[in-house]
């Protein structure tokens, strides 16, 4: 077996093909990654050592009208917990200029990160889905753009012909074949450089906002919501699901001095519309901690809804609040002491559902509040509550549908729920109407349609 892998090439090795390490051409520089960390003098994150051997490496890949172009590996910043060379990667990169005109480099000015990951050849690209967002994002829409990320160029390098995983394609009819993905985007920055939990508020609300947009149905609308602005809703939504909102995917962006928040890796989004699943890609995605409860059931079998990534923006908030002290500081643990929340990011599935339903559905619910974030206790109470009343309502309507089942086989037919917004409780109107004020303050309303809408509540209120 090592005589064959030895005889393999670099990228079936799993190494990224055309790239120019050090490593590969002088493997005596491996012996340096052995060292034991306090034998080093390394400042980055120590998940990050085999790629930091290929700082400064460069790495080609295809551009525009068949060229090429080469970036220069800086540092990783961020890397999945998973198969080194299959799981997703984060390296700040710069050009190497190879084939710029002297002094008129594209991307000199720009802060860019490759990204690289392993999906089904299938999977449709995050660019595509960012395209179709960008292209339906403007006049009076332009402002979702501030709160995607900017990809810059992504290509796919297929593995080849001949290569061991082409070769398992051929024999075995159900094998999932995968390509590598590149995309080159802005770097933007974690939730942990926010400096106040009013920014916090303004870039979970930023998110609620720009999430939305992208999916809207118009079944969400109240009659009065769809009054305000008639013609508005001509704007075609783009109907995209993110399906992984976590608190890694929710960065930010600052643009003219003002910070907005970012709803960042749309590799695991789908089409509102598109029924067909790939045949792997799985409806119960995400990460672990963020996920909705029922996506932890065995007995849950999609589909994937808005309401799902609502529920984990919630935990998102919950985690952040719960567990930091500040955006860039953990609670310390002190011996034995353990803080409630802080274990979902070991549970299984079991647990978590069970910890999860507990949380969304407690009566008298009250989570630890670090006070650094105490304004967000308002927020997530009420938000729990719309959840709790909604599953309850979600619960009653299915009784009593049974119950009509059982009494009248012929009269099986009953009123709509709305799964999407458990019969409104979760409803676009609803969510806005908490997360836009925080600590008694008004945050930014971003969409024009949205302030006007605001701006008729308040009156009401007024009236
Ligand atoms: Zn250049």
């Amino acid at each position: 077996m090592i005589k064959r892998l030895c005889s393999l090439p670099l990228e079936d090795l799993g190494f990224a093909p055309n790239l120019e390490a050090d490593f590969i051409k002088n493997p005596a520089s491996l012996l340096e990654a052995m060292k034991l960390p306090e034998q080093k003098d390394t400042t980055g994150p120590p998940s990050s050592e085999i790629f930091d051997l290929c700082q400064g490496s460069s790495f080609t890949f295809p551009y525009k009208d068949d060229q090429t172009r080469t970036v220069r590996l800086k540092r990783v910043i961020f890397r999945s917990n998973s198969i080194i060379g299959r799981g997703t990667t984060v390296i700040r990169v710069e050009c190497a200029c190879c084939n710029c005109p002297p002094a008129r480099c594209d991307w000199k000015e720009k802060k860019l990160v490759l990204k690289m990951s392993f999906p089904s050849k299938t999977r449709v690209s995050e660019r595509t889905f960012m395209d179709r967002c960008k292209e339906l994002a403007q006049g009076e829409y332009a402002w979702v753009s501030n709160h995607l990320p900017d990809l810059i160029w992504s290509f796919d390098i297929p593995f080849r012909d001949g290569s061991p995983q082409a070769n398992l394609g051929e024999k075995f009819k159900d094998y999932e074949m995968r390509v590598m993905r590149g995309v080159i985007l802005e770097e933007l920055k974690p939730l942990s450089s926010l400096k106040t939990a009013r920014e916090c508020a303004q870039v979970f609300y930023d998110i609620v906002q720009c999430e939305f947009s992208i999916y809207i149905k118009r079944s969400h609308f109240s009659s009065n919501g769809l009054s305000i602005s008639g013609h508005h809703w001509v704007w075609k939504y783009p109907r995209i699901l993110h399906r992984d909102i976590s608190q890694g995917n929710i960065m930010v962006r600052e643009k003219n001095g003002k910070k907005y928040g970012v709803l960042n890796d749309w590799d695991l989004a789908i089409w509102l519309d598109d029924k067909r699943d790939g045949p792997t890609s799985q409806f119960r995605t995400g990460t672990k901690p963020y996920m909705a409860h029922e996506q932890h059931s065995v007995e849950w079998k999609g589909p994937h809804r808005y309401r799902h990534d609502l529920e984990s923006i919630f935990y998102v908030m919950l985690l952040l609040v719960c567990l930091y002290s500040r955006p860039d500081e953990k609670l310390r643990r002190y011996k034995n002491q353990s803080y409630q929340y802080q274990e979902w990011h070991q549970s299984d599935d079991r647990s978590l559902y069970l910890e999860k339903h507990h949380t969304i559905r407690a009566d008298d619910w009250e989570p630890p509040v670090t006070t650094f974030f105490f304004g967000f206790l308002l927020w997530l109470s009420r938000l729990q509550d719309s959840f709790r009343s909604g599953f309850i309502d979600r619960g009653n309507f299915h009784r009593a549908v049974r119950k009509t089942a059982q009494l009248d086989r012929s009269h099986t037919q009953m009123n709509f729920y709305d799964e999407d917004t458990l019969g409104g409780h979760l409803s676009y109107e609803g969510i806005v109407s908490i997360v836009h004020v925080f600590e008694e303050e008004e945050l930014e309303t971003r969409g024009r349609e949205w302030q006007l809408h605001l701006d008729n509540l308040r009156q009401k209120q007024v009236g």
